[in-house]
């Protein structure tokens, strides 16, 4: 670069000191030879040295000015000052032409500065959208296999399928991995750090990972904790033989899906809950009212059609009014439970007790004749009478009257059948309580 401006210089000034020891040799020429001033000029700009032209043309100027002065022509002055004119409309036309390449250069930089800014947004954008496509496919697919799941393990009110779905809808995601719903860690060291940390567990490479999982049978695992009402409830466990089998993705899917199999298990919870208020009785958790007369509706039926027996007691506490009054309201539901829990120990499971209201309990005996149910009745009372109902410490005594009818003798619908029982247990509270009548 440096030399090339050099050869510039060089050939401008050498031709411009050559033409000017010419013309300062043979003045007579000076008006013609001017002209030839334009050379270096142009060869300077030829050269695109920028501020050669204007020098040369003010030397060129100069030396027109002294041979000017050295001639006393009129017709080779003027000739002298049209050639310093000419160059300096040449310098000026050079400067001009220069100003507007140099512009367009400026322009065509610019441009092409910015199509490589371009290029290079371009290029980031282009990495970004592949990153994002990635992204966008993973969480696609993670939404497709919870909408399954979502579908699977909400469609059973059974405790043990949404756990059995569970497994399913893991199979599915992890097709390749060993997978298990375990209810406790066990001695599990996975599971165990699972439920320290009260969070998913991501093991990538298990050989460096021994102090967490020491003896590890597996290169890679993923352990989630699940609770339901929130109580630890269990873990899901995916296990692989290769290390980086698991990755971020699927932890959050392993813990997604336990969340979702968690929210069906609570969901079954309330319900049973639910049902369970609604169908028993809350101081003495028997059977409601409700539900003794709708099984006893279904229970007459049953025996109507198998033309088999069936029979109720019904009996209720003697003088509770009294024994509330003397130990107080508290003692009288003490008594109350226990004494639930006394007569359903005489029950078989076909068997069906209910408070039927207050102190009084109703016994429905499917495939009971009256005298069995009478007996059953009898053995009843006398441990009623015989039980030292312990309440803070002290005894207290109870006693109970039963009525016991049965179908079809007394009765060939249920509300007969209950009046009937209604009836003797009266009969007994008439004939001194504490007693059965049949
Ligand atoms: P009887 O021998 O004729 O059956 O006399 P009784 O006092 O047992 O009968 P009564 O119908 O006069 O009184 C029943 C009492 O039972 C009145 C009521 O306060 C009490 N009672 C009803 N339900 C409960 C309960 O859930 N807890 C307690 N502590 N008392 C109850
Ligand atoms: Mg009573
Ligand atoms: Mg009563």
């Amino acid at each position: 670069m440096g030399d090339s401006r050099a050869v510039t210089l060089l050939g401008s000034y050498g031709l411009f000191a050559g033409l000017s020891l010419l013309v300062a040799a043979r003045p007579e020429l000076a008006p013609h030879a001017f002209p030839a001033f334009a050379i270096p000029l142009l060869w300077s700009d030829l050269r695109r040295d920028a501020d050669s032209p204007a020098v040369l043309t003010f030397l060129a100027t100069v030396a027109g000015a002294i041979m000017a002065a050295r001639t006393s022509d009129l017709g080779a002055r003027a000739g002298i000052a049209v050639g310093v004119a000419g160059l300096w409309a040449l310098a000026a036309a050079l400067s001009t032409h220069r100003g507007r390449q140099a512009a367009d250069e400026r322009a065509l930089l610019l441009e092409q500065m910015s199509l490589q800014d371009a290029i290079r947004d371009g290029e980031r954008d282009l990495k970004y959208y592949k990153g994002y496509e990635e992204t966008v496919g993973s969480e696609t697919r993670l939404r497709r296999d919870m909408a399954d799941a979502a579908k699977s393990l909400s469609g059973t009110m059974d405790g043990a399928e949404v756990q059995a779905r569970l497994v399913a809808v893991l199979a599915a995601r992890f097709p390749r991995a060993r997978l298990e719903v375990v209810p406790g860690a066990g001695g599990d060291p996975l599971l165990l750090a699972a439920a320290r940390r009260r969070g998913p567990v991501l093991v990538k490479d298990a050989r460096q990972e021994s102090e967490l999982v020491p003896g590890a049978r597996f290169a890679s695992a993923v352990a989630v904790p699940f609770k339901v009402m929130g109580h630890p409830a269990g873990f899901v466990k995916l296990e692989s033989d290769e290390a980086g089998a698991f990755g971020a993705d699927d932890v959050k899917a392993a813990d997604l899906f336990a969340t979702m199999a968690a929210l069906s298990l609570e969901n079954i919870a309330l319900y049973e809950n639910v049902h369970r208020q609604a169908t028993h009785d809350a101081l003495t958790q028997l059977y409601s009212h409700r539900a003794f007369q709708q099984r006893l509706q279904e229970e007459v039926l049953r025996s109507g059609r198998a033309q088999t027996p069936l029979s109720l007691i019904m009996c209720d506490v003697d003088h509770f009014k009294r024994y509330n009054d003397s130990y107080g309201h508290q003692a009288g539901d003490h008594l109350l439970r226990t004494l639930s829990g006394l007569l359903a120990s005489f029950a078989r499971p076909v068997d069906f007790v209910a408070r039927y209201g207050g102190e009084e309990f109703a016994v429905i005996l499917p495939n009971f004749a009256r005298d069995e149910a009478v007996r059953l009745a009898e053995l009843m009372r006398a441990r009623v009478a015989a039980e030292p109902f312990v309440f803070q410490g002290a005894p207290t005594r109870a006693t109970m009257s039963f009525g016991v009818a049965s179908f079809p003798q007394d009765a060939t619908t249920a509300s007969q059948i209950v009046r009937s029982a209604d009836e003797k247990l009266y009969r007994a509270k008439d004939g001194g309580r504490d007693r059965v009548v049949g």
